[in-house]
């Protein structure tokens, strides 16, 4: 057997076994934050259901309790973060009820 023929089996192998439970991340636009939110604000395709029970705010009204102060922001490319607590995008400048001070 060839090395492509092996190649292409072990992959219709890999796909088989998931089974068709395959997912493909929609990707999220992100280009550009700050207090308007703006690319931040793409939610297409995104879960916002703990968002919302969270009170996230893309433009948090206290400065003091912005995402990029945050233990659970990670800062991204384009001025968008992400947060550990659910899925998309976030503005460094939103806050949300979870809120906890980098130490
Ligand atoms: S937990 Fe932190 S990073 Fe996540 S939305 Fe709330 S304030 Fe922002």
């Amino acid at each position: 057997m060839s090395k492509t023929v092996h190649s292409r089996r072990v992959m219709l192998q890999v796909l088989g076994a998931a089974g068709g439970a395959l997912v493909v991340l929609p990707a999220v636009g992100c280009s550009g934050g700050g207090s308007s939110g703006g690319g931040c604000n793409d939610l297409t395709g995104v879960d916002t259901a703990m968002r919302t029970t969270l009170h996230y705010n893309p433009a948090g009204p206290d400065a003091t309790r912005h995402c990029s102060g945050c233990q659970l922001y990670t800062g991204g490319q384009n001025g968008c973060g992400t947060c550990q607590l659910f899925p998309g995008p976030v503005d460094p400048n939103g806050s949300c009820d979870s809120f906890v001070a980098r130490a």
